[in-house]
Parts: C-alpha cells; sequence; structure tokens
C-alpha cells in the first residue's frame, strides 16, 4: 500500500510501520475506513454472493481468453479430474523412504496423531467451539446485519500485570469489534476476575457476600490511548481516576494529556497504532495490556450477526482450584485460624465449607474467618 501512495502526499492515515513487523505509526481509524472505501468498489466490499456465471465471465476476461476456452479450463481443471497413475496407490499412506520434506513432515504428524488419545488440547478444543457458533454467522433480523464496509477489529487484551506466570506469555482474550462500539461497551466485555472479587470477612454471614462484588461498588475506570485517557463516566459513583496522573505529568513537565469519555468514544473516533500496547485500568490498579492487533473492512465470510458482537474469538482457560475437602468443586471460600481446617489458610467450595462450619440452624460453629474466594478458571 505505502508503494502506491505519491511522495506528495500527506495523509497520515494510511498505516505504515513505525517499527518494521511490530507496530504502525499512529492513524485514525474513520479515516482509514474512508480512504478504502474510496478506493474500493461497492462491489469489493459487498456482502452478496456474486454468481458464478458473472465470476466465470470477469475471469475470462482477465485472463483474456473467450467463454469457450473458459468453459475448457475449468473442466480440465477441475479437482475432480485429479488422477493418479497408478490406482492402487492410497494418497492417505506417506511411503516410508520418501525425503520430500512435505512428506515427511506429513508422516509425522500422522504419527503423532495416531499415538495420542486426544488430538487437540483443551485450548483448541474451546476455540473450536467459539468459531463453530459463529463463523460465516448471518443474523435472524435484517436490522441486526453487520453493514457492508463495516470495519472489524481484532483487541488482544491481556492479563493484569500482577499475574506474573502469564504476563508475557499469551492474551487472556482476543475480541473481534466493530468500528461502531464505544470503549464502554469494549470495556463491558472483558471480563476480568478482579471484577467479581468480594473483600471482606464474612464468617458471621456468608450469605452477606454476594452483594459486596467490586465491580459493583468500584465502576470507575479508564482506557489509555495515544495521550488521552477515556474515562468511564456512565455512573454517578465514577470518579476520574485517570486526574492524579495528569496532574503528576503537569507538575513534571511531561507532555500534556487530555481525556475523554469511554462511553462517548467509538473505535473509528480513535487515533491508534495497531500493534502497540496501550491501558485498560480497572478496581483501582488492576492494570492490562490492550493491543489492537488489525483492523480491516467486514466481509461476507466474517460473522454477520451484530449482536453476537463483541465477539469473543479466543480466551486463555485457567486450570482452577479445586475444595480440599471433596476435591471435586471449584474452591469458593478460604479461611484461616480455622481449627477445622487441614491447612491455614484452607480452601473449600460452599458445600463442604457451610457443611462444616455451620450447623442446621445456620449458627457458626467456633472460631475461625472466611473470606470468599473468587477462581480465575471459574469463569472459563
Ligand atoms: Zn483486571
Ligand atoms: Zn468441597
Amino acid at each position: 500500500m505505502a508503494a502506491s501512495r505519491r511522495p506528495s502526499d500527506p495523509s497520515t492515515n494510511i498505516p505504515d510501520y513505525e517499527y518494521q513487523d511490530v507496530n504502525t505509526k499512529a492513524f485514525h481509524i474513520g479515516s482509514f475506513r474512508t480512504e478504502w472505501l474510496n478506493r474500493l468498489k461497492p462491489s469489493d466490499y459487498s456482502f452478496q454472493v456474486e454468481d458464478e456465471d458473472a465470476f466465470d465471465a470477469k475471469f475470462a476476461q482477465e485472463l483474456g481468453v473467450n467463454a469457450e476456452t473458459m468453459m475448457e479450463l475449468k473442466s480440465v481443471c477441475n479437482v475432480e479430474s485429479l488422477r493418479c497413475d497408478d490406482a492402487k496407490v492410497d494418497p492417505e499412506v506417506v511411503p516410508p523412504d520418501s525425503t520430500l520434506q512435505t512428506l515427511v513432515q506429513r508422516k509425522e504428524k500422522q504419527d503423532l496423531k495416531a499415538s495420542k488419545k486426544f488430538f487437540k488440547n483443551r485450548h483448541e478444543l474451546y476455540a473450536d467451539e467459539l468459531e463453530r457458533l459463529t463463523i460465516g454467522k448471518n443474523p435472524e433480523l435484517v436490522d441486526d446485519m453487520v453493514p457492508e464496509g463495516e470495519l472489524i477489529l481484532t483487541i488482544n487484551v491481556f492479563y493484569p500485570d500482577v499475574i506474573e506466570k502469564f504476563n508475557f506469555i499469551r492474551p487472556h482474550a482476543a475480541l473481534l469489534m466493530m468500528g461502531s462500539h464505544t470503549l464502554a461497551e469494549l470495556r463491558d466485555a472483558i471480563c476480568c476476575v478482579s471484577d467479581l472479587q468480594v473483600c471482606g470477612e464474612f464468617s458471621n454471614n456468608p450469605d452477606a457476600a454476594p452483594s459486596f462484588l467490586s465491580k459493583d461498588h468500584f465502576k470507575s475506570a479508564f482506557f489509555y490511548f495515544e495521550g488521552v485517557f477515556y474515562n468511564d463516566m456512565r455512573f454517578p459513583e465514577c470518579v476520574d481516576i485517570s486526574r492524579t496522573t495528569i496532574e503528576w505529568a503537569e507538575s513534571h513537565n511531561f507532555p500534556p494529556f487530555s481525556q475523554a469519555k469511554m462511553e462517548d468514544t467509538r473505535f473509528v473516533d480513535l487515533k491508534v497504532k495497531v500493534g502497540f500496547p496501550y491501558l485498560y485500568c480497572h478496581q483501582g490498579d488492576c492494570e492490562h495490556l490492550i493491543i489492537i492487533t488489525d483492523i480491516r473492512l467486514a466481509h461476507r465470510s466474517d460473522c454477520l450477526d451484530k449482536k453476537l458482537y463483541p465477539l469473543l474469538t479466543h480466551k486463555h482457560r485457567f486450570t482452577t482450584q479445586k475444595c480440599s475437602v471433596c476435591h471435586v468443586f471449584i474452591g469458593r471460600w478460604f479461611t484461616t485460624g480455622d481449627r477445622l481446617a487441614p491447612s491455614d489458610p484452607c480452601l473449600f467450595c460452599d458445600k463442604c465449607f457451610r457443611m462444616l462450619h455451620y450447623d442446621a440452624q445456620g449458627n457458626k460453629l467456633g472460631e475461625f474467618q472466611a473470606f470468599p474466594f473468587v477462581d480465575r478458571g471459574a469463569f472459563n
């Protein structure tokens, strides 16, 4: 694309590498879309499937052949007419002494497959399931159709930096979003365990715990893109948590930062670098890196049901921590100073916790402290 640009073209909305194969320079997403739409014919990004005859006619024209030759080519090059000379050869069996690299690798793959009970790990199985549910899906109502010429962004959300183990390895989740989505919609699509934590000691009244979810109490959050903090101000309880950073930067003579509301900002309004790490911060200090890895026009093979966006395409799965009594259910409580527990702290599922620590009337038995535990894997 860069090659076709005139040297005098001042447009900065055509992505260009800042660092080769790492990230682009900053560009305005909405203007980038306009650049594409100006250059393409509507038929190029239409979701309508071209009928075969029209396609053949166009193809023949491009090749510079007449319709008759085209028909002949089609029958000669048909996959059905591919034949092996020796009818006894089974294409699935790789000859044992082959030196052709493609065959050697194919043989290795076949051997590996034969040696395994399960062909796919759990990540691949979940990924397949996600894909099956959405790929090429059309909506039931015409109003729910993704418009032609809409942008699709691929967004990787990383684990918060407190989880060191996964910090540099792989994204926690990858989402597809449309250019018309707001940043608030991205925020709502990010599922992080720190939103679901419950802070406090509940041994005297374990039933009260669910009403203390962090996300219901601490609603402030921001995204940071290219010098602008986009704050969540949808609720009266929201405070501008970017203020501290902005004031600190001002007092230390850093270039000024500005602010906007995430609920008023659509992706098409943003200026970003593709491949560059940005920030999502919530619950005070739970910080996630956000990387936009791709921006493109929607294609007819995409999921075209608007309602299914933001569309999860990848999610890393955690193994869960099980109850130390039954070893079956996921831990929901941990206790400290607990005479009934085999360790301190000790993890219990809800059932074992209540059976062991309370009588039939719900009275607390003995002295201990109990804290709700939210397993990262419980929301896989
Ligand atoms: Zn988080
Ligand atoms: Zn249990």
